[in-house]
C-alpha cells in the first residue's frame, strides 16, 4: 500500500494552478524576469518526512521568509531582552516597507515588517570574517539540513534599486536603533534576503519550527523551545502584514511570505508546509500560495484554532494487582498538560485513604510537559500523605532530571511487569 499524502499534494496543486492572478514582483527587475507559472508544494511532518510535488527542484530567493529565521538567530544568540529593547512584537497593520516607528519607543513595530528586519539583522552577532547574512546563511543551511547559498544576481539587483529599504536604515540610524553604518546594514538585509531555498528546504526549515526547534532528521537542538515559540507567535501575529487578521482568521497557521513568492507555514507539533509560485497580490503573498493554505487548512483541519481536542482520557486502565490485590496500578496514556493532569488529580481523588500501594505508570505517555510533572508529584505527596507508599514507574525515561528534581526516591526506571513481580 502506497501512502495517499503525496496524491492529495498533487491534487490540491492542480486544483490551484488555474488561478493566473497577481503580478511579479517588479520592484526587484530580477524577480520580474522569473517564469511565473512555476508552482511548488512540499509537506514536512514532525519525524522529519518531506512530501513535496511540483517544481519542487526549482530554487527561488527567500526574500521576506528570511526574516523570522533571523529573528530566531538573533534571539538564539543575545537574547529577548536585548532584541526587544531595538525591535517590538505589534502588529503593524501597514504594508511591509511602510516607514514608520512605533509612536512613544520610536522603535520598529515587529521583526516581519521590513524596518524590524533590518534591525533585527543588525543583532545577529558576527566575526570581521563571517558577515551577519554569511551567519544566517550557515543557521539556515544547519535548518534545512543542506548547505543553501545566495543568489548573487537578485542580491544586486535589488541593491540597485534598494531605495525604499535604504531610507528605512538612514531613519533607524537617526533615532538610534541602528548603531552603525545603515549602508551596511541595509546590504547585509538584502544579502539575506537572496538566500536560495526549494520548497523541500522550506518544508524542512519550518519542520524544525513545528518540532520545538529540533531538527527532525538529525535530532540536533537548534533552537531553544522559547526561541521558537517567541518566533511563531509573531509569524501568527505580524507574518502576514496588513493581510495578518485576514489570515489568521481564513487559515490559522503561522505563516511567513517572501515577494519571490514562497510562503512557509508552521503548526506547531504537526506540520510545516511550503509553497512556491511567483505572481503575488498586493500586499506581497503569493496568491496561488494562499490558495493552496486555505485549501490545505479547512480540507486537513489545521487551523490553530481548532486546536488538538486533549486526551478524552489520560487513565488508560485502573487495576488491583498483588498477593492481597494490595497494589493498585494506575496506566497513563497520551500526554500530560495541565487538562491532563487535572484529570488525572479528580481521578486520585477517588483513592480511599489507606495502605494500598499506589503505582503511577507513565510507559504509555508521549509527553509531559513542565506542569504536569509537578501536578503529578503533587498528587503523589497527597496520596502518601493519605497513608499510601507510591511509586512513579518511567521505564522509558520520559520525566527530565529537572522535573524529578526533590521526587527521585518515588520514580522507579525498571518495566512495569518486571516491578510488578515483587508483590505476586
Ligand atoms: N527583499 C525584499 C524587500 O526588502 C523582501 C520583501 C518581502 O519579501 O516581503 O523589499
Amino acid at each position: 500500500m502506497k501512502t495517499p499524502v503525496p496524491d492529495y499534494l498533487k491534487h490540491v496543486l492542480t486544483s490551484c494552478r488555474d488561478n493566473e492572478k497577481g503580478a511579479l514582483a517588479d520592484y526587484i527587475p530580477e524577480l520580474a524576469a522569473v517564469d511565473p507559472d512555476k508552482f511548488a508544494l512540499a509537506l514536512s511532518t514532525v519525524d522529519g518526512t518531506i512530501y513535496s510535488t511540483g517544481d519542487d527542484e526549482v530554487e527561488f530567493t527567500m526574500q521576506s521568509m528570511s526574516k523570522p529565521f533571523a529573528y530566531a538567530l538573533a534571539l538564539q544568540k543575545v537574547g529577548l531582552t536585548k532584541v526587544m529593547e531595538k525591535v517590538g512584537v505589534e502588529p503593524s497593520g501597514e504594508a511591509f516597507n511602510q516607514i514608520s516607528l512605533e509612536k512613544d519607543s520610536n522603535i520598529p513595530k515587529n521583526p516581519m515588517i521590513n524596518s524590524g528586519a533590518i534591525t533585527t539583522h543588525s543583532l545577529i552577532p558576527y566575526k570581521r570574517t563571517v558577515s551577519r547574512a554569511e551567519q544566517l546563511r550557515r543557521f539556515l543551511s544547519g535548518l534545512a539540513g543542506r548547505e543553501l547559498s545566495f543568489d548573487t544576481d537578485v542580491y544586486t539587483s535589488e541593491l540597485k534599486t534598494a531605495f525604499r529599504n535604504r531610507s528605512l536604515g538612514y531613519m533607524l540610524r537617526t533615532v538610534g536603533v541602528l548603531e552603525e553604518d545603515p549602508e551596511a546594514i541595509v546590504n547585509g538585509y538584502i544579502k539575506q534576503c537572496s538566500i536560495k531555498v526549494t520548497v523541500k528546504d522550506l518544508a524542512m526549515i519550518a519542520g524544525v519550527l513545528a518540532n520545538g526547534g529540533i531538527q527532525p532528521q538529525t535530532g540536533k537542538k537548534l533552537l531553544d523551545r522559547s526561541v521558537v515559540r517567541q518566533v511563531l507567535s509573531v509569524m501568527l501575529t505580524c507574518g502576514m502584514y496588513d493581510a495578518a487578521g485576514d489570515w489568521l482568521t481564513t487559515v490559522g497557521i503561522p505563516a511567513k511570505s517572501g515577494v519571490a513568492g514562497g510562503i512557509i507555514g508552521v503548526l506547531p507539533g504537526q506540520v510545516g508546509i511550503a509553497v512556491f509560485s511567483p505572481r503575488i497580490d498586493e500586499h506581497g503573498h503569493s496568491v496561488r500560495g494562499v490558495d493552496i493554505f486555505e485549501r490545505m487548512s479547512r480540507e486537513m483541519g489545521l487551523h490553530l484554532m481548532e486546536g488538538t481536542p486533549s486526551a478524552q482520557t489520560i487513565l488508560q486502565s485502573r487495576y488491583l494487582t498483588g498477593k492481597r490485590d494490595h497494589v493498585v496500578v494506575y496506566e497513563l496514556r497520551g500526554v500530560l498538560q495541565f487538562t491532563e493532569s487535572e484529570m488525572l488529580l479528580r481521578i486520585l481523588q477517588d483513592e480511599p485513604e489507606g495502605k494500598k500501594r499506589i503505582v503511577l505508570d507513565l510507559t504509555n505517555l508521549t509527553l509531559i510537559h513542565n506542569v504536569g510533572a509537578r501536578m503529578l508529584f503533587e498528587g503523589v505527596a497527597r496520596l502518601k500523605k493519605d497513608g499510601h507508599p507510591v511509586v512513579v514507574v518511567d521505564s522509558e525515561g520520559i520525566l527530565s532530571e529537572a522535573q524529578m528534581k526533590g521526587n527521585k526516591r518515588v520514580v522507579v526506571k525498571e518495566k512495569l511487569t518486571k516491578y510488578l513481580e515483587k508483590f505476586q
